[in-house]
């Protein structure tokens, strides 16, 4: 199933894609949160649910071109995966890592998977990552390669948007990660029993509708599996949590000159199976951060 975080009529809801139509699953069934990380927690049973009352077609639906889809989750951790595809090795002529090679992204750069994406005002050097990315079902811990496929909840496609020379001042690249905006998911939670088999998924990005990556998860270097058997040993993984499982060749910083993101551009990541997600490039404005408080007030006021 395709479950869905969307805004209608100034609502948040929880939905079920069917075709071109999102069905309200709380109005439905007001057991059915309206947090799809609560959706998964539910598990076998919240599924099964879900089922039963999407049978029951005379539901409230809305078409999905009328809807605000959102991302889907909030996590509570948002780990992402580099160097995971030999050809994305290749062209930033690094070594073939041994060990999986995770950095996090601030839980806060996640938004929705048509929402504008910011360049930086301390940046040029914005780019793309076109990922697949693994929503966890399941509190888990010290997971085993085979008890992994049990604990995700579904699949999404997402951009792990990069700032290239911020992620590369330091050995750390959390920073240049983590900008506010920079990891669109989306467009909706794909469960896994639509998905035969994640590592047999074609992945494209475009940029201005000009193919930039094209390849397969089956060219990732450590599996989904292997992914989540090294994160669990860590700590603990949630229902909502995310990976971002490694981008391919193709980024704009590695093209020679570099081709950086601008205000404008329109970025598409798109997954065969799990669907597309499309952000604009908008410059950042200056005033955010020391004018939030302003900006909000001023916003949420119906004065003149
Ligand atoms: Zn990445």
């Amino acid at each position: 199933m395709r479950l869905a975080s969307f805004i209608a009529d100034r609502t948040a809801r929880s939905g079920l894609v069917v075709g071109d139509e999102v069905i309200d699953l709380p109005a439905l069934d007001p057991r059915i949160p309206a947090d799809l990380s609560l959706v998964l927690a539910g598990g076998d049973a919240m599924r099964e649910r879900i089922r039963a009352v999407a049978a029951n077609a005379a539901g409230p639906r809305w078409l999905i071109e009328a809807v605000t889809l959102q991302a889907p989750v909030r996590p509570s951790k948002f780990f992402a995966v580099g160097l995971n595809y030999a050809d994305h090795v290749a062209e930033g002529a690094r070594e073939r890592p041994e060990e999986l090679v995770v950095f996090a992204k601030a839980v806060s750069c996640v938004t929705g998977p048509f929402d504008p994406v910011e360049r930086p005002i301390v940046s040029e050097q914005l780019d793309y990552e076109g990922e697949l990315g693994v929503v966890i079902g399941t509190r888990c811990r010290n997971v085993s390669r085979s008890d992994a496929p049990s604990v995700v909840g579904g699949y999404l496609a997402l951009n792990d948007v990069s700032v290239r020379d911020w992620q590369r001042k330091t050995p750390q690249w959390t920073l240049g990660k983590s900008f506010d905006t920079h990891g669109p998911i989306g467009p909706w939670i794909v469960t896994p029993d639509e998905i035969a088999d994640p590592h047999a998924l074609d992945l494209r990005t475009f940029v201005n509708g000009e193919l930039r990556q094209r390849s397969n998860t089956r060219q990732l270097l450590f599996d989904i599996w292997e992914q989540i058997k090294i994160l669990s040993t860590v700590c603990t993984l949630e229902p909502g949590d995310l990976i971002a499982t490694g981008t391919p060749a193709g980024v704009g910083g590695a093209m020679s000159p570099p081709r950086w993101l601008v205000p404008g551009d329109v970025v598409r990541v798109e997954i065969d199976g799990i669907g597309a997600i499309e952000n604009h490039i908008v410059q950042a404005a200056p005033q955010r951060g020391s004018g939030t408080k302003h900006v909000t007030m001023s916003s949420g006021c119906e004065g003149p």
